[in-house]
């Protein structure tokens, strides 16, 4: 059986030449054509013998993907791609662009188990974790789509599934996203997004990977919390705020706070009070997230003019709040809105 070659770490693939009884540097001729110039098809790796291509697919072979669909936003650039997984199983990912950057929300799960209320992926419970190469897969399948002058600039675990329950290949693809001599991006280019698993926070805390950081908040006290986020009955917000302050954080660096605005839910004056409370003292940013509507949720987004007001009693207490636009709302592919194409 071949070992899929975009599960394998630096080490792994030097070890993996040196096995072959070749010289080291095939390692990086190797990593230069996957990662560098995205070629998956061994017989274009013109630098190297065909002796040792043959040999090369007697042990390894590259990601097997499929592009399924690839659906535009008629309100913004936002594309959504479907892909569908050597098994047959299906995830998306989402190309979303802000001003010069492009962005790509990735997903590290097929479904997830956290059961958040508000969430379309919630409702397909989970079916299976990625591996490493199904992440970067779909950071292959995007560089297809992109026109040769554009460059994906970040990325983003928000995509479908909770990238900390599925720590070892969240982590393992952060790594080779950013070792310069696979994708070479900067860390500051790459943010975990998590609906907050306080085990796993610690966890990253003690790895040498200074991405950033964002939590899924959604409500300012446990009752509020717990009714749309299960994951909070364990724990509550005291252990998850106790976490995050004790997060390792680089001079410049903040969390980011992500407050999904539900109307009549967690919208108040009241909660924006608490809110500011609950965040004193800690380096952080909000994302104000203007809920949007799915079929499998049964909730209504707060009002723009609410928003604005939230916005303002944070940002007097002096933390920076931003109301996010959602991208791709009309092809289910805002946040939370992931799933639904994937489910059948
Ligand atoms: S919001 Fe995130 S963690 Fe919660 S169910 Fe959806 S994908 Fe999972």
């Amino acid at each position: 059986m071949t070992r899929d070659f975009c599960n394998l770490n630096r080490a792994e693939v030097l070890e993996l030449v040196a096995d072959m009884g070749q010289p080291a540097f095939r390692a990086q001729q190797l990593l230069g054509w996957v990662y560098g110039r995205q070629q998956l098809d061994i017989d274009s790796f013109t630098n190297v013998s065909k002796d040792f291509r043959a040999q090369l697919k007697q042990v390894i072979h590259m990601p097997r993907y499929k592009i399924v669909s690839v659906q535009q936003s008629q309100l913004d650039e936002t594309r959504k791609i479907l892909l569908e997984l050597e098994d047959g199983q299906r995830v998306e990912t989402v190309l979303i662009p802000i001003n010069s950057k492009l962005s790509q929300c990735l997903s590290t799960q097929v479904g997830c188990r956290m059961g958040c209320t508000f969430c379309a992926t919630a409702s397909m419970g989970l079916r299976r974790n990625l591996t490493n190469s199904e992440v970067l897969a779909q950071i292959f399948a995007a560089r297809e789509l992109v026109a040769p002058h554009q460059y994906i600039t970040n990325f983003i675990f928000m995509g479908m599934g909770e990238p900390l329950d599925n720590y070892e290949h969240t982590v393992r693809s952060i790594r080779t996203i950013t070792d310069p001599e696979m994708m070479g991006y900067s860390h500051r280019h790459v943010t975990i997004s998590t609906c907050g698993l306080v085990k796993g926070i610690e966890r990253l805390a003690k790895e040498d990977l200074p991405c950033n950081l964002a939590i899924s908040l959604h409500g300012v006290n446990d009752e509020q919390r717990s009714a749309i986020m299960p994951i909070n009955r364990s724990g509550g917000i005291a252990a998850l705020m106790g976490a995050l302050r004790r997060f390792p954080l680089s001079s410049k660096k903040v969390i980011t706070i992500e407050y999904l605005l539900i109307a009549g839910h967690n919208d108040s004056l009241e909660d924006a009070r608490n809110l500011v409370k609950l965040l004193r003292g800690m380096r952080c940013k909000v994302n104000l997230i203007i809920y949007n509507s799915h079929e499998h949720a049964d909730f209504s987004p707060t009002t723009r003019e609410r928003a604005l007001q939230f916005q303002r009693i944070l940002a007097e207490k002096k933390i920076m709040t931003f109301i996010r636009k959602s991208a791709g709302a009309d092809i289910d592919a805002a946040c939370g809105q992931l799933a639904a194409a994937a489910k059948d």
